[in-house]
C-alpha cells in the first residue's frame, strides 16, 4: 500500500467547518487504499495569538518556554482533526512531535530535525489508522518541546514523507500552487504545473510561500512535494527534480522581497583582511548578509556596501559602528527601503541574454538598478521599494510569462 504524507496550513484548518472538510480529504485519499499520515499547522492566525500573549506577559521570552507555547498551537489543530475524522467514522489518532518520534536539536524557536524515530506511526499506520502530527515542532535529546521556526510545519510534512519514504507529500493551502508571480501583484501571473527544487528554493527565499527548508530536505531526499489548494479542487504545483527540466530553457518565476535594507560603509582602508574585519562581526551575532558590493578603490580607499534583511538593519548598524573605525571608515550610511526582484529558472544556465534582457525591461520600466547579484539559476536586482512592483510587472511581461 502506498504511503502519502499530506499538510494543511493554518487557513485550512482555520475553523470547525474547514477542519470537518480537511477530515473528508484526508477520509477520501484512505478510501482509495492509500496509507495517510497528515500534519497540521495552527488554526488560523493561532501562532501570532500565542506570541503576542507571551509578548504581553514579558519583553523577553524565555526560549524554551516559548516553545512550549508555541507547540500547542498544532496540539489542538491535531487533536481536532481526529475527532473529525472518527465522526466520520474514520480510525485516527494525533501524535504531538514527540510521540511521532521526532528529534531536534535544541535551538529553541529555529530548532532543525535530526533524526525520526518511525516507529510508533508505523505501530500505528498497521492498525489502519490516519496519522496525525503536529506540525512544526520536535523533542530535543534532553526531552525538551522545540519549535522548527515560523512556517516549520511545511519542514515537519517533508521530513516525515522522507523518513517514512512515502510515495509523496502533498501540501495543501489556501492558493492553488506556484505562480509565475504573486498573482496580488501581477494580474495575469500563471500556475506552474511543475517546478524544480530549485526553482522553488529561489521562489521560496524570495515571496512564494513555503518554508524553505521544507524544499531543501525534499531536494537531498528527492520527495516530490504537490503544492495545491485545500479550498478548491485544481491541479497543482508538482514540485520534484525530474530529468524534463533539463530542457526547459525559460524563466520559471519572477520574484520579490521588501524584506532588505541596505548599509554603506564610505572611504574603508583597500588593505587586505578588511572584509573579514567587518563580515566576522556580523556572522558572529547571527546576521546574514546578501549582496556584497565593494568598488574599485581610489587612493588607497573605498566604498563597500551590503545588504541584510530589513529585519535585521538595527542589529548590523549596531555591530558595524562599533568596528567602522577599525575598519577605517569615514561613515556608515544606510537605507531600509530598499526591495530585491529576481527573475529564476534553471533554463537560465549557461544561456547568454537573461541578464541584458532584465536590465533592457527594467530601463525602459525607469527602473533603477542599485545593486546586482547572480546564482547559476537566478538573476536579482536591488531596486527601490516603491518601484519593486512595477519591476515584477514589467519583467513578467518581457519574459513572456503569461503565456507559461
Ligand atoms: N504555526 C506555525 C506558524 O504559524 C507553523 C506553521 O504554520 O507552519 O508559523
Ligand atoms: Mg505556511
Amino acid at each position: 500500500m502506498s504511503l502519502i504524507v499530506q499538510k494543511y496550513g493554518g487557513t485550512s484548518v482555520g475553523d470547525a467547518e474547514r477542519i470537518r472538510n480537511v477530515a473528508r480529504r484526508v477520509a477520501s485519499t484512505k478510501e482509495q487504499g492509500h496509507e495517510v499520515v497528515v500534519t497540521v499547522s495552527a488554526m488560523g492566525k493561532a501562532t501570532d495569538e500565542l506570541v503576542d500573549l507571551a509578548r504581553s506577559v514579558t519583553a523577553q521570552p524565555d526560549p524554551r518556554e516559548m516553545d512550549v507555547l508555541l507547540s500547542t498551537g498544532e496540539l489542538v489543530s491535531s487533536a481536532l482533526l481526529s475527532m473529525a475524522l472518527r465522526d466520520l467514522g474514520v480510525l485516527s489518532v494525533s501524535l504531538t512531535g514527540q510521540q511521532a518520534g521526532i528529534r531536534t536539536d535544541a535551538t529553541h524557536g529555529k530548532a532543525r530535525i535530526s533524526q525520526i524515530d518511525t516507529g510508533r506511526m508505523q505501530q500505528e499506520l498497521d492498525d489502519g489508522k490516519v496519522v496525525i502530527v503536529a506540525g512544526f515542532q520536535g523533542i530535543t535529546d534532553e526531552m525538551n518541546v522545540s519549535t522548527l521556526g515560523r512556517g516549520g510545519s511545511d519542514t515537519t510534512a517533508v521530513a516525515l514523507a522522507a523518513a517514512l519514504e512515502a510515495e509523496r507529500c502533498e501540501v495543501y493551502t489556501d492558493v492553488e500552487g506556484i505562480y509565475t508571480a504573486d498573482p496580488r501583484v501581477v494580474p495575469d501571473a500563471v500556475k506552474l504545473a511543475e517546478i524544480s527544487y530549485e526553482e522553488m528554493l529561489e521562489l521560496a527565499s524570495y515571496g512564494a510561500k513555503m518554508h524553505p527548508r521544507s524544499i531543501e530536505l525534499a531536494a537531498v531526499y528527492g520527495v516530490p512535494v504537490l503544492v495545491a489548494s485545500s479550498l478548491v479542487d485544481a491541479p497543482g504545483t508538482l514540485i520534484h527534480g525530474g530529468a524534463e527540466m533539463e530542457v526547459r530553457n525559460k524563466v520559471a518565476g519572477v520574484a520579490y522581497d521588501t524584506n532588505v535594507a541596505k548599509v554603506t560603509l564610505l572611504g574603508v582602508a583597500d588593505r587586505p583582511g578588511i572584509a573579514a574585519t567587518i563580515f566576522e562581526p556580523l556572522a558572529e551575532v547571527g546576521i546574514s548578509v546578501d549582496t556584497i558590493v565593494q568598488n574599485a578603490s581610489v587612493d588607497r580607499l573605498t566604498d563597500l556596501t551590503f545588504t541584510v534583511a530589513r529585519s535585521d538593519l538595527t542589529r548590523a548598524l549596531g555591530v558595524v559602528r562599533d568596528i567602522a573605525k577599525d575598519a577605517g571608515a569615514r561613515e556608515v550610511a544606510s537605507s531600509d527601503n530598499m526591495a530585491k526582484v529576481s527573475i529564476v529558472g534553471t533554463g537560465m544556465q549557461n544561456a547568454p541574454g537573461y541578464a541584458s534582457r532584465m536590465f533592457r525591461a527594467l530601463f525602459d520600466a525607469g527602473i533603477n538598478i542599485e545593486m546586482i547579484t547572480t546564482s547559476e539559476i537566478r538573476i536579482t536586482c536591488l531596486v527601490s521599494e516603491d518601484q519593486v512592483k512595477d519591476a515584477t510587472r514589467a519583467l513578467h511581461r518581457a519574459f513572456e510569462l503569461e503565456t507559461e
